[in-house]
């Protein structure tokens, strides 16, 4: 046992570990049943699978023909967090192409025809509109850059989400509700006391070197891909708390290509998307076992061709767009052996680990984004009845930060003389929270000032984020508010962001370029697999300049002038 830690009188009732969207949704439902709560996260909140997600709050069609209870589950649970969190939800209608072929291709549209009306049935759990039968002309009319010979198609409503804003809406309502929530800082140890169980962990804060530990009556292991060495960080076996890792990775483009989101069929006959979201199109995505490092998960060339090259043959214009960038991330999905990575259950497993020795610790495996509310749900009754709460779940009910009231933009627009799509960005990211960024822009003109022109943010937004929603460096910023992610790749904001989110955080100017130089080399990884080579010599000049910039040492002497 630790010296000098009376773990008979825990610091707090629960410690999470993870801010990912479970750990945020279980530390969020914790706090919301009165018990106290203590969540730790490694990088950032949503760094993980979480913030890099296709972000489908749905039922997923394909996986009614294997796992029709997750289907329902996140049907429902999508109807749910539609209504704590209307403002990040956004409609996303779907085409699927049939092409002819030779052999029945009739049949297929009608076999696909009746599978939907199968789907269709649980559309009203999560607001969604009936499937369309459609014949090649409709779906011409509808998608005119669709080619092939088309027997026809059927439509399909989803609805999609920012899941790095819903993690961090869980988040920060946690904490207005007295959780303590540290980013940046990693658990090390699980701590045990001779019997096994657990009663806290050690933590190292990763941007200042502080350690310390914190006890608990439960300890919840929301670490996701992770979650096998985070066992391991108590001496438990990896397999204690097995996953089995799928590497996901989607590309994004410089402009929106379709009205609809668009099905297609890669070279192995697996589904994957092209989408338009916001001002840009999304193609989506990959699922591979992966064995890599979690902490820099990066999209391969292999990978763009795979998903471009899909793509391509239902919406050959999809080459004329230029790759601005890709995101990945790694699925915990339910080990099993055997069946192929898109075939693997997508249910959500509690994991109580007293059958390992280690009462007082348990690990959440598996699940969605679409079902996070019900698997959190389930891993805070289990902790409400070991600790003897009776208080009942209202994550359902009451709304996330900003999810109470929905603002009309041009609202926005006419009060701060907002452009529109500024306007229309803030409140899809902060809900009637965006007034609250409007209010600094009263208080300090100056803050209307727009930092990053692709999107476009405001510096008001980014002091917000900084104030209130845990960013502690560009990266964060950019997570909370997309900052960096247009065409431009952050060239034009990300210093200016440096200099702004220093000089919130204490910290000198040359900590504000260095902070921008690590956000634009991140960028440049995630994005070297799909650029072309003129680009990369572009973007590879550009970035010696900073470094050379950085160097002389010019920022650091502006700290002391
Ligand atoms: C490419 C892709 C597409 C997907 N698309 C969808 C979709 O469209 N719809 C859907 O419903 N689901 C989707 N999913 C699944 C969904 O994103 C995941 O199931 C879900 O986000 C898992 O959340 P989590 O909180 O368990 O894990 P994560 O989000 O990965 O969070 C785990 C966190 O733990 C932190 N951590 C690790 N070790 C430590 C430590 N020692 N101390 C402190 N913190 C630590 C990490 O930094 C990380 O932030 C997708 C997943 C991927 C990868």
């Amino acid at each position: 046992m630790v010296p000098g830690i009376a773990a008979n009188r825990p610091d707090v009732d629960v410690i999470v570990i993870g801010g990912g969207v479970n750990g945020t949704g279980v530390a969020r439902d914790c706090a919301l049943r009165g018990m106290s709560v203590a969540l730790f996260e490694r990088n950032d909140i949503a760094f993980g699978a979480s913030g890099n997600s296709s972000g489908m709050i749905h039922g997923g069609p394909r996986y009614l023909t294997y796992d029709p209870d997750v289907t329902h589950t996140s049907c429902l649970d999508s109807g749910h967090i539609q209504r704590i969190a209307p403002h990040l939800l956004f409609r996303i209608p779907f085409l699927m192409p049939i092409q002819r072929s030779r052999i029945g291709s009739r049949v297929a549209l009608t076999l696909f025809d009746a599978f939907f009306d199968l789907y269709d049935k649980y559309q009203p759990l999560k607001h969604g509109k009936p499937h369309v039968r459609l014949d090649a002309d409709d779906m011409r009319k509808l998608e005119p850059g669709l080619m092939g010979d088309l027997v026809g198609g059927v439509s399909f409503d989803e609805w999609g989400i920012d899941g790095a804003r819903l993690c961090i809406g869980s988040a920060v309502d946690a904490i207005e509700r007295g959780a303590e929530v540290r980013v940046h800082t990693t658990v090390t140890e699980l701590l045990r006391r001779e019997d096994g169980s657990v009663y806290g962990v050690r933590y190292r804060d990763r941007t200042t070197g502080e350690t310390g530990a914190r006890t608990a009556r439960v300890v919840i292991n929301a670490t996701g891909a992770w979650a096998p060495i985070t066992a391991t960080l108590g001496g438990l076996e990896a397999k204690a708390a097995r996953v089995r890792p799928g590497k996901g990775v989607h590309v994004f483009m410089d402009r929106r290509l379709t009205n609809y989101a668009v099905v297609a069929r890669a070279i192995d006959g697996r589904q994957v998307f092209l989408q338009p979201w916001q001002n840009m199109s999304v193609i989506g995505t990959t699922d591979d076992d992966y064995y890599g490092d979690l902490d820099e998960v990066v999209a391969t060339g292999d990978e763009v061709r795979y998903l471009v090259q899909a793509v391509e043959r239902v919406f050959p214009s999809v080459r004329q767009a230029r790759i601005i960038g890709t995101w990945g991330g790694v699925r915990p999905t339910l080990y099993a052996w055997g069946p192929n990575e898109d075939q693997l259950s997508r249910e959500h497993e509690i994991i109580d680990h007293e059958k390992h020795g280690a009462d007082g610790l348990y690990s959440m495996v598996g699940g969605k984004l679409a079902s996070y509310r019900i698997f959190a749900e389930q891993m805070t009754d289990v902790v409400a009845k070991r600790l003897g709460n009776r208080t009942e779940c209202r994550t359902h009910l009451l709304p996330l930060p900003g999810g109470d009231e929905q603002l009309d933009p041009m609202q926005l627009v006419e009060r701060a003389h907002l452009g529109p799509v500024t306007a229309q960005r803030l409140e899809y990211r902060h809900g009637s929270r965006s007034l609250r960024v409007l209010d600094r822009m009263f208080k300090e003109p100056r803050e209307a000032a727009v930092v990053c022109e692709c999107e476009p943010i405001t510096e008001a937004e980014v002091r917000y984020v900084v104030e209130n929603e845990l960013a502690q460096d560009v990266d964060d910023v950019s997570r909370r508010t997309r900052l960096g992610l247009g065409t431009c790749g952050g060239m034009r904001c990300a210093a200016r962001c440096g200099q702004i989110v220093a000089q919130m955080t204490g910290r000198s100017p040359g900590d504000g370029h260095r902070m921008a130089l690590s956000f634009l080399t991140g960028a440049a990884r995630r994005r070297v697999c799909g650029i072309g080579p003129q680009q990369a010599q572009q973007e590879a000049l550009s970035m010696a300049v900073l470094r050379a910039e950085l160097g002389s040492g010019r920022h650091d002497d502006e700290a002391g002038s």
